[in-house]
């Protein structure tokens, strides 16, 4: 399906999906390495110009979240730390960390798919993306957008690695 970004007012719900379609797919990337399915993109003025997916056995660091990735390559091709005017998918909801970094970021909004109410930090657990005090940035959260999907590739993520009592392998 071809989008016409040239015409995306009143497409908000639509645009989100396909963006989030996106950040799953990095998701999928995740799963056949082995690594919990977590992706996310960064899109600026409906481009994608950041996607990333979650490494952190690849390159065993716990930092190594799919949104951190995918910030410092925004942060890359913005040639700034500033991502102001900068949307963030990702197909889970941001952990503390992850809500931290945006933060310091400062993308616009962040839209993401599975609420986490045991660690979210973009309302499911705690707030730090709309926190009162404010820290020094708020975003706009759109939350639940392919939520079936986005739990769903989890689900069966954690599900297989329970029948196999290990992780995944890569090239699955
Ligand atoms: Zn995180």
């Amino acid at each position: 399906m071809e989008f016409d970004f040239e015409n995306v007012e009143g497409l908000g719900f639509q645009t989100d999906q396909f963006f989030m379609e996106q950040a799953l797919r990095a998701a999928r990337r995740a799963y056949q390495a082995g690594e919990v399915p977590i992706g996310a993109v960064v899109v600026r003025r409906g481009e994608i110009i950041a996607r990333a997916w979650n490494q952190v056995e690849t390159l065993k660091d716990a930092t190594a979240h799919a949104e951190m990735l995918a910030l410092t390559s925004a942060q890359t091709a913005y040639g700034d730390w500033r991502l102001e005017g900068s949307t963030l998918y990702v197909t889970k909801e941001p952990c503390p960390m992850c809500a931290g970094a945006i933060v310091h970021c400062r993308p616009d909004r962040v839209v993401f798919g599975a609420l986490d109410p045991k660690g979210g930090a973009a309302g499911g657990w705690i707030n730090l993306l709309q926190s009162n005090p404010p820290l020094n940035h708020r975003c706009e959260i759109t939350m639940g957008v392919m939520e079936d999907e986005c739990v769903g590739i989890l689900k069966s993520f954690f599900r297989d690695a329970r029948e196999k009592k290990g992780p995944p392998k890569p090239g699955r």
